[in-house]
């Protein structure tokens, strides 16, 4: 229990109003970014809670229990017989999973940045790029997909250890058997990152790497709608499995953040129910309803569509640039990506559902965003239309509140706490 003298606001007014600030932000903003969700109030409150004063090493127990809790759960949504849940990011995960699979100095074939790769997964400046040998594979310019002949004869001319799939931004399903077969054919260990699909995946609505792939990570906090975090999962390797908790503890710290495990536990039940998948199924479906009316106001869009939550509207031969789309859409109170790496050049912006899905959007209400992002692409410069977008955003977002009035204050910082 905080009593009123013990609260941030008045202990720490400053620090205090930049949370209120975030706070209003959030409700009064759309997001369309594709690694931004809205976690729920009991996904939080496990993050508040007195699990953060814990320490693994001196009290086994009920730790012990909380990690059984969610190993259990994250095993149970995605048919894993290893999990570990302790890392404190995705990066983190990505870091270990090298590590259990490579030596320093070995090949590694990955995306490139510019073509959707990560930074966590090999980019010159990551860990990852300076340890070992990275060779880049290339997304095929019209259709924004991995280039798999490509990347076959890359596999075959540079004999790598390691071949790594990730999305960033691609809007098709990714052919996990053919990745194998590659992987197979110059006994390459195949890690796939699953960070941007993972809540699909769990709600079944996406092709499921792990009885494939050597390695999955994912982040917890981003279609999966945990707190912020990394998995670890695999298929049965009892060689690779005790190699990779070792590389998290006590490589990557010291003793895992149990308050975010906690949060990891509640979010795999939430992601077990039911109503779990309906709400995959809406991104989906919401995704697809945007790109229609991209499609019907003349905008191109990458892959010509999209089979999950995002894709990438393609400003090439626009009279506005990606960056200026950014800029001009957060003065309306639209956050999207401003994608340097756009597949087809930087011209991009990625447009993505789940923050917006969760805050109980439907066809009507996206296609009403998207309709309001065209005209602010539409007229580049124009202060009345950025003017009139935001009154028309901030009263959808009054409509649909990412957290209600009565919720935890946790949740929903006010002014008056
Ligand atoms: C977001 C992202 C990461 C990094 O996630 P963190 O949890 O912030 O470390 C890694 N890989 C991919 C593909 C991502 O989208």
């Amino acid at each position: 229990m905080i009593h009123q003298h013990d609260a941030i606001a008045a202990f720490d007014p400053a620090l205090w109003g930049a949370m209120v600030h975030e706070s209003g932000y959030q409700e009064e903003h759309v997001t369309l970014i594709a690694s931004e969700n809205y976690a729920s109030p009991r996904v939080l409150q496990a993050q508040a809670s007195v699990l953060s004063n814990q320490y693994t090493a001196h009290h086994p127990n009920p730790a012990d229990r909380i990690e059984q809790l969610a190993l259990a759960r994250v095993k149970q949504l995605f048919g894993a017989a290893y999990a570990n849940v302790q890392p404190d990011s995705s990066a983190q995960a990505n870091t270990a999973a090298y590590a259990a699979l490579l030596n320093p100095g070995d090949t590694i074939l990955g995306p490139s940045l510019a073509h959707g790769g990560h930074w966590a997964d090999g980019a010159a400046a990551s860990s990852s790029g300076r340890l070992y040998h990275v060779v880049h594979y290339g997304l095929h310019r019209q259709t924004g997909e991995i280039d798999y002949e490509q990347m076959h004869a890359l596999a075959r001319k540079h004999r790598p250890r390691l071949i790594v799939a990730v999305f960033s931004e691609q809007s098709r399903k990714l052919d996990f058997a053919r990745l194998r077969a590659i992987a197979d054919e110059v006994a390459a260990y195949l890690l796939v990152d699953i960070d941007h699909v993972v809540g699909l995946v769990a709600a079944g609505l996406y092709p499921n790497p792990v009885p494939i792939a050597d390695i999955v990570t994912a982040g917890t906090h981003k279609t999966l709608r945990g707190p912020r975090g990394g998995v670890i999962l695999a298929r049965t390797n009892p060689k690779i499995e005790k190699k990779l908790d070792a590389l998290v503890f006590p490589d990557a710290h010291g003793g895992p953040s149990m308050h975010v495990m906690a949060a990891k536990a509640v979010a795999f039940k939430e992601a077990l129910d039911r109503s779990f998948i309906a709400y995959q199924c809406q991104v989906i479906t919401n995704a697809r309803a945007m790109v229609e009316i991209f499609l019907a106001r003349g905008y191109k869009v990458v892959s010509g569509g999209t089979h999950n939550h995002m894709f990438v509207v393609d400003l090439a031969g626009k009279r506005i640039s990606a960056k200026e789309a950014h800029l001009a859409l957060g003065q309306a109170h639209i956050a999207v990506n401003n994608n340097a790496q756009a597949p087809c050049a930087a011209r991009g912006i990625r447009i993505a559902t789940p923050a917006v899905t969760t805050r109980r959007c439907k066809e009507p209400e996206v296609k009403l965003i998207a309709a309001l992002v065209c005209d602010v692409l539409d007229r580049p410069g124009d202060e009345s239309v950025i003017h009139h977008v935001r009154e028309q955003v901030r009263q959808l977002c009054r409509h649909f509140p990412v957290y209600a009035e009565d919720c935890m204050p946790l949740a929903r910082i006010s002014r008056a706490a």
